[in-house]
């Protein structure tokens, strides 16, 4: 009998061990979740509803300040699945850079940024083109800390919309070729030299491009802002959680750097994880363009999101193009899982529907 009790323990013991792995598998499909980081641009709606198939939403940002025209094209894309599918997408508008040192320019663009607010955009983006690209008409890189910008961060903020902040590159862009940590970057900066900082000493230093941004984020203490990208301080989780401790309105998508987690020491970046649960949103980056071959797409998109996913909630072993050691899933508990793949966004930018 008292065997029998003991077996009868052991078994629901078991039990126990079983259905929460299995749980855990079943909660990709069971749980909200939000790509908080892409660009869709086609009014093709199978993207879309490929995400609501994986009970995704999108959150897709429109990008680049160099053209109005190129930003309304975006936009108008952005709008019209909005207007289909509110529940499942929602979107990040941004401003042009014509006429930037015109006086009145900054009048313009809050003019054009209620319109968007009006109509639906829950966000504003700013993009490395401010920081990399733009020059004044003295020759000096205009930074994003620059004071033409404030009464733009002010009415962001009044207006309790929240800014995302693409500033600065990976900091293997300031590297060589064969110090970069992730292969998907040797890959990009090998093919657009163009781009690979460490081949242009004459640009703003990456110290330059994060300090602008902490500058940004310290005179504005009230504006709430996610750095996209681990918000360039992909390289390491503790230079990251030091700004997180520093600004309370930062939190930070993950789009396109879930491999730099990878190369860093397991556990550190568990318990960074766990303890920023609050602050760190999932994203991908996918850009689907008109042109794309959409079945390929949602294949990729899906693939993607599946191996994340696995990353994030088991501790199998695990390989990636990107990196070149195996690694092992995080095996982070339901919780965490629901924060950073759908509560975060939600909570941080708000009127995600
Ligand atoms: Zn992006």
């Amino acid at each position: 009998m008292k065997k029998n009790s003991i077996f009868t323990a052991l078994g629901i013991i078991a039990f126990i061990f079983s259905s929460c792995s299995v749980n855990k598998k079943n909660l990709y499909e069971e749980i909200p979740k939000i790509d908080a980081h892409v660009h869709i641009r086609t009014a093709d709606t199978a993207i879309i509803q490929a995400a609501m198939a994986e009970n995704f939403k999108f959150f897709t940002i429109c990008t680049r300040a160099s053209s109005q025209e190129y930003i309304d094209e975006q936009l108008y894309f952005a709008k019209k699945i909005h207007e289909q599918f509110p529940q499942a997408l929602s979107y990040a508008t941004t401003f042009s850079m014509e006429s930037f040192e015109d006086p009145g320019w900054q009048e313009e663009v809050i003019k054009k940024l209620k319109k968007d607010f009006e109509e639906g955009a829950i966000a504003m983006k700013v993009w490395k083109d401010i920081g990399m690209t733009f020059r004044d008409s003295l020759g000096n890189f205009i930074m994003i800390d620059d004071p033409r910008f404030d009464p733009i961060f002010d009415f962001v903020t009044d207006n309790n919309k929240t800014v995302v902040a693409h500033i600065g590159e990976p900091r293997n862009c300031w590297l060589p070729l064969d110090s970069m940590t992730v292969n998907n970057d040797k890959a990009y900066y090998k093919e657009h030299p163009q781009y690979h900082m460490y081949l242009h000493p004459d640009y703003p230093s990456y110290e330059d491009q994060i300090a602008s941004r902490d500058n940004l984020l310290a005179k504005h203490p009230d504006l709430r802002l996610v750095g996209a990208h681990l918000g360039s301080l992909e390289w390491s989780v503790d230079e990251l959680a030091r700004r997180l401790d520093l600004y309370p309105n930062f939190a930070v998508d993950m789009a396109a750097r879930v491999c730099h987690f990878q190369v860093q020491d397991r556990q550190k970046v568990r318990n960074f994880i766990i303890k920023y649960q609050d602050r760190l949103l999932y994203g991908t980056d996918f850009i689907i363009n008109e042109e794309n071959d959409l079945q390929e797409r949602k294949t990729r998109m899906k693939d993607e999101w599946q191996a994340d996913w696995k990353y994030f909630s088991t501790d199998e072993e695990m390989s990636s193009p990107n990196v070149n050691d195996p690694f092992k899933g995080l095996d982070l508990d339901e919780k965490v899982l629901r924060n950073i793949y759908y509560e975060n966004a939600m909570k941080w930018y708000p009127g995600f529907l």
